[in-house]
Parts: C-alpha cells; structure tokens; sequence
C-alpha cells in the first residue's frame, strides 16, 4: 500500500528559537508509519537540516526558481535546495500564484527545474470560489494541469506529487466537503491516468484547512493520498494527530469525514 504522505507548509513563519521548540516536539514524538515532511523558510533550512536529521521527517521547502544557476538575483535553485537536504519543493502554491504573479506556465517550468534537480515537487492546483460557483472548478484544473504535461512527458508527471487546494478552503477554516474532495482528486487521478503508465502510484494530497480532527476521515477516502497542512502544521500536538491519521489510514484504520 501506499504510504499517506503528510506536508506541512510553514509558510512565513517562524525564528530560530520557536522553530528549535517546534522540531524537538514533533521529532521526539513523531511515531514512523505515515511520511511527513516539513517545507520552511529558505532561512531555516540549515537549521531543519540539523533538527530533523535521522527523524524520518523529511524537509522541504516552498519555492524555487525555474533555473539552474546565473545571474538571478535573489532566486534560489534546486541544487542549493539539495545541498541543504530538501526532498521535496511545494511549487504553485495559490499565494504565488495568486499574490506573486506565478502563472501555469511558470510553475510547469518549476516543476521540470525541481525534478532536473533531484527534488520532488509538491505542485498545487485549484480552484477559486468564483469559479466554483460558476462551475468551472474542473476546467481551471485542466488547465493548470494542461499546463504541466506542455512541459514535462508521462514518465516526469509519475514523479510529482499534486496536491489540491481550492483557495476557498485556505487559511479560511472552511474544509472543502468530502464530496468535492473525492470528486476533485478522482478528475486529477482520470487526468493522470491518461498521460502516465500508472497513475495510482502518484501520489495526490489534499489542502485547504485540514486540521487534526477530520483528518483520519480525510485519508479514508478514496483516491486520498496524504495532506498539505498550512496553519496546523504550526501547532505541534495538531501535526503530531494528522501524521499519526495518516500513519492508522495506511495501516486501513479509517474514519467518519467531518468536512463543513
Ligand atoms: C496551505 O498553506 O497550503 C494550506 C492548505 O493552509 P491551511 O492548512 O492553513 O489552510
């Protein structure tokens, strides 16, 4: 069975001191059975570097540029974020989108930079309120992921990890229901399925306020793969829950789904 994977996105937060109570925490208690990863700050990178070495939580981080080296100033590469042992790179997430200009294409450019560097990317889709309530949430789907298969062939997209985060649902403590989850991971699984050998293996996460309670309800569900957790992911005893969630739902100890 797959194992469910949990990521958390620490967005612009934290300093050395909170961040050293936060790793002891959940390295200390963390239990093996799910995969956890931890995407911080650039700055903190070293420090997650030291903290989390032999743990079992991976590290990552939550951008990159789309190039190798060169004069571009302030960017930072797959291979920098290599040499301070990330595994992963979340890579599209809404708030770059949204707030930092990053459009489809350059987020595929992104992704082909984080696999030609020896990382994982974590790529983010979804969709606005607006455009769920115009029934468009799958075509703006098609499209960010259209965008992908432009720049990268079948064997490069069974290397990704996506996750689905409606922006309606981040940051906002609105879950999205177990229905539009389930249905929004199973278009990602059909679309995959068309374009890559084996499209189960690809792991696909969900987004968008998951906190501890809930979680296990998330894993048991169909097509569900793991989460990227924003603001829970800050709060040690709420991470610790969702990782062990994941942990009981690869073992196929399931839940009831408690989504708004
Ligand atoms: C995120 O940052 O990707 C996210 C899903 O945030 P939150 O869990 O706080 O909604």
């Amino acid at each position: 069975m797959k194992r469910k994977l949990v990521v958390g996105n620490w967005k612009m937060n934290g300093d050395l001191v909170g961040n050293q109570a936060l790793f002891e925490q959940l390295v200390g208690r963390m239990q093996s059975g799910a995969e956890c990863a931890l995407c911080v700050p650039f700055p903190y990178l070293a420090q997650g570097r030291c903290a989390l070495v032999d743990s079992g939580i991976a590290l990552g981080a939550q951008n990159l540029s789309e190039f190798d080296e060169g004069a571009y100033t302030g960017e930072v590469s797959a291979r920098m974020l290599r040499e301070f042992g990330c595994r992963f790179v979340i890579v599209g997430h809404s708030e770059r989108r949204t707030l930092l200009g990053e459009d489809d294409d350059a987020v595929a450019r992104k992704c082909k930079a984080a696999l030609r560097g020896g990382l994982v990317p974590i790529v983010c889709v979804g969709e606005s309120l607006a455009e769920r309530e115009a029934g468009s949430a799958e075509t703006v789907l098609r499209r960010q992921l259209d965008a992908l298969a432009a720049v990268l062939d079948g064997a490069s997209l069974a290397r990704l990890v996506v996750a689905y985060e409606p922006l309606w649902a981040i940051g906002t403590g609105r879950t999205a229901s177990a229905d539009q989850i389930q249905a929004m991971l199973g278009f990602i699984r059909g679309w995959l399925s068309a374009r890559v050998a084996d499209a189960q293996a690809v792991r696909i996460l969900y987004g968008g306020s998951v906190k501890a309670d809930g979680a296990r309800a998330l894993f048991s569900l169909p097509e569900s793969d793991g989460a990227l957790v924003g603001g829970a992911s800050l709060i040690a005893g709420q991470f610790l829950e969702i990782c062990e969630a994941a942990a009981a739902a690869t073992q196929g100890v399931a839940g009831d789904f408690k989504g708004s």
